[in-house]
């Protein structure tokens, strides 16, 4: 949610929704939505019919997170929060882990879905980690400015069909404690943490990254398109089996 001079929008860039497109699935934008009270069964509970009608989430760019969500105190060097969205893809998160609907989770999105599932951030890299990386460069968002290594056999391998690879980065936070669900599976040369997943074994399809593969759909052969394809081949291959399993029970 953005002030647009004075009147509030719901804003999303439009790559993400291209590079769903691109990969034959149908988008579905959904806006921060107010959440019911904790623990009242009689409220409507949106994040479960919105994930009960959807074959996958995808978690995009955007503002940091609130740290209040994992416990620590705001640093000054935290930026602009937004506690709709928090607030609401915190719950979809929830839903989706209940329904173990695939999740992709870009830049933002990783942080989120690390803190989501009970993970902490770094909350500015510059000041926390001052040996790092720039990951923050001046430039084209499209520009691939620090080293990518990736642990073989690992979904985002898989998806990216290699282990090393140069990448975008707009990003001061990143994952600090990995939650209990996630593996950390891809990292900057200066350990700062670049790629999340489950499990290969874990029925719950989940890959975050931190990077911006969004911003290369329209770049021919970007190995970062395999992170869409490969979220997609998951996405309809649960689709199908949720319409088998009805079709059974119509016996
Ligand atoms: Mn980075």
């Amino acid at each position: 949610m953005r002030d647009d001079a004075g009147t509030p929008r719901v804003r999303l860039a439009a790559l993400y929704v291209r590079a769903i497109e691109r990969v034959g699935l149908t988008p579905i934008v959904i806006a921060p939505f107010d959440q019911p009270a904790n623990g009242d069964a009689d409220v409507a509970n949106p994040a479960g019919d919105i994930l009960d009608v959807v074959d996958g989430l995808v978690l995009t760019g955007g503002e940091d997170v609130d740290p209040a969500y994992y416990g620590a105190a705001p640093s000054p060097h935290l930026k602009t929060v937004s506690g709709a969205r928090d607030a609401t893809e915190r719950a979809l998160t929830r839903a989706a882990q209940a329904r173990a609907t695939p999740v992709l989770a870009i830049c933002r999105g990783i942080q989120l879905l690390n803190v989501a599932l009970g993970g902490t951030l770094i909350q500015d890299i510059p000041s926390e980690r001052p040996a790092a990386l720039d990951h923050d460069p001046p430039g084209d968002r499209a520009t691939r400015t620090h080293p990518l290594q990736i642990d073989a056999n690992t979904r985002i391998a898989q998806a990216m069909a290699g282990t090393q690879f140069d990448v975008n980065s707009v990003h001061h936070q990143a994952v600090d404690q990995v939650a209990a669900d996630l593996h950390v599976t891809a990292r900057a040369p200066d350990g700062i943490v670049e790629g999340v997943e489950t499990p290969a074994d874990s029925p719950w399809w989940v890959v975050g990254v931190q990077w911006h593969p969004e911003e290369f759909v329209d770049h021919d052969h970007a190995p970062d398109h395999g992170l869409f394809a490969a979220f997609a081949d998951v996405v309809r291959a649960t689709h199908r089996s949720s319409a088998t399993m009805e079709a059974a029970s119509a016996y």
